[in-house]
């Protein structure tokens, strides 16, 4: 039986409310797996600020290195909104993932067949659910490539003087797209083997070089289906036909956009899970989606599903509990089916509808059933 250890850091506004629903759950997974889980909670984001006057505690780091994996709730609030950048709790993500590494972020967009109802997609297009998985390069491209600002000395075609200009250059190196690349094979192999590269290689340099690289690595991985597409005909095709996806890679910036428009299919903010990985063997860091949603916190009503969903990324990618993974997305699943709701995913019959304590103890529930 292997020990692990998990390094926990709830953060602000409806954080803590989630990471303990999702502790709660492994826990339980734990004890009915044999496995030894320590949790370590430690302080990022607001609450840090007002603690020790800064959004990332240099032990938060530490611990977060030294452990197995990373639970995050979520950071921010009005609260520390008029701060400036570096010192904003925002700060702590970035921080977060240049000191682990994290290359790799990792979104499942699900829509489970019982919240079709949710989706602002037509019924008949869902009607199975959506699984997709966008794999997003997190660490390159435009949002890390050199920038700048400087007035122009030119004019337009009329002799408007051009003002101000403004450039944010993409760069991405074969190293980069090949790890990332592979992150997404490594995917597509334990899903349904079908891996979509997304990119603009009818204009931009990067893109050919991702083509590339993409034709040397495949053949590494002769059972996964691949095709391109160009991110614009992406966009289209995930509201056409979001069921024919399966693992989604691509660049920083198309992933940004691609994974917000993959999770408005599925209806709700509160279901949405995300892995962010780096190198093997270092740690993982697991979060839900959303943010720290201030208008309910402290109510007992945010919906914990998301971070559940995400400690299941966590036993799967950074535990290799690829069994308990699975037992936990079926409880999850069941607890849908039996028609239990959060707030959020609400519909119709209020007495279904529980608090987030209720509805983790109904996960638990249905992972011991099993
Ligand atoms: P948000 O995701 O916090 O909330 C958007 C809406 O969704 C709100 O109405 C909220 O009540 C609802 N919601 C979100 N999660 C929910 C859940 N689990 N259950 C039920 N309802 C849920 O986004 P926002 O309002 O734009 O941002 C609030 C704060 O969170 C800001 O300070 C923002 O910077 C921060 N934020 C943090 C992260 C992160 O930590 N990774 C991500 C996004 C936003």
């Amino acid at each position: 039986m292997a020990e692990f250890r998990i390094t926990v850091i709830p953060g602000d506004g409806i954080g803590p409310e989630v990471t303990d629903s999702a502790c709660e759950v492994l826990k339980l997974v734990a004890k009915t797996s044999g496995h030894t889980f320590t949790f370590n909670e430690v302080m990022a984001g607001g609450i840090a600020i007002d603690t020790c006057q800064q959004p990332l505690p240099e032990e938060t780091l530490e611990a977060a290195r030294q452990s197995d994996a990373v639970l995050l709730g979520a950071v921010g609030g009005p609260k520390w909104d008029g701060l400036p950048g570096n010192m904003r709790p925002e700060a702590a993500l970035l921080g977060l993932r240049k000191g682990l590494g994290l290359y790799a972020n990792l979104r499942l967009a699900i829509l489970f067949p019982e919240l079709k109802a949710a989706s602002p997609l037509r019924p008949d297009l869902v009607e199975d659910g959506v699984d997709i998985l966008i794999v997003r390069e997190l660490t390159g491209g435009i949002y890390f490539g050199r920038r700048g600002l400087a007035e122009s000395a030119e004019t337009l075609e009329d002799g408007t003087p051009k003002g101000m200009e403004a450039f944010d250059i993409e760069t991405y190196s074969e190293a980069e797209i090949e790890r990332i690349l592979r992150s997404g094979f490594i995917s597509a192999m334990e899903r349904r083997k079908k891996l979509t590269v997304v990119d603009k290689a009818n204009i931009l340099e990067t893109s050919r070089l991702w083509r590339k690289v993409t034709e040397r690595v495949k053949m590494d991985y002769p059972e996964v289906e691949v095709d391109f597409m160009y991110v614009d005909n992406a966009s289209m095709q995930l509201l056409k036909r979001p069921t024919s996806f399966d693992v989604i890679v691509t660049s920083n910036m198309f992933g940004d956009i691609l994974s917000d428009e993959a999770g408005m299919i599925t209806g709700s903010i509160g279901m949405l899970p995300s892995a962010s990985l780096g190198a093997s063997g270092k740690p993982g860091m697991y979060e839900p989606v959303h943010g720290s949603a201030p208008d309910i916190a402290g109510q007992g009503i945010a919906n914990p599903l998301a971070t559940i969903l995400s400690a299941a990324m966590m036993l799967r990618f950074s535990l290799g509990l690829s069994k308990e993974a699975d037992r936990l997305e079926r409880a999850v699943k069941q607890t849908l089916a039996d028609g239990w709701r959060t707030v959020d995913l609400a519909q119709g019959d209020k007495k279904m509808v529980l608090g987030t304590e209720a509805i983790t103890k109904k996960v638990m529930e249905a992972y011991l059933d099993e």
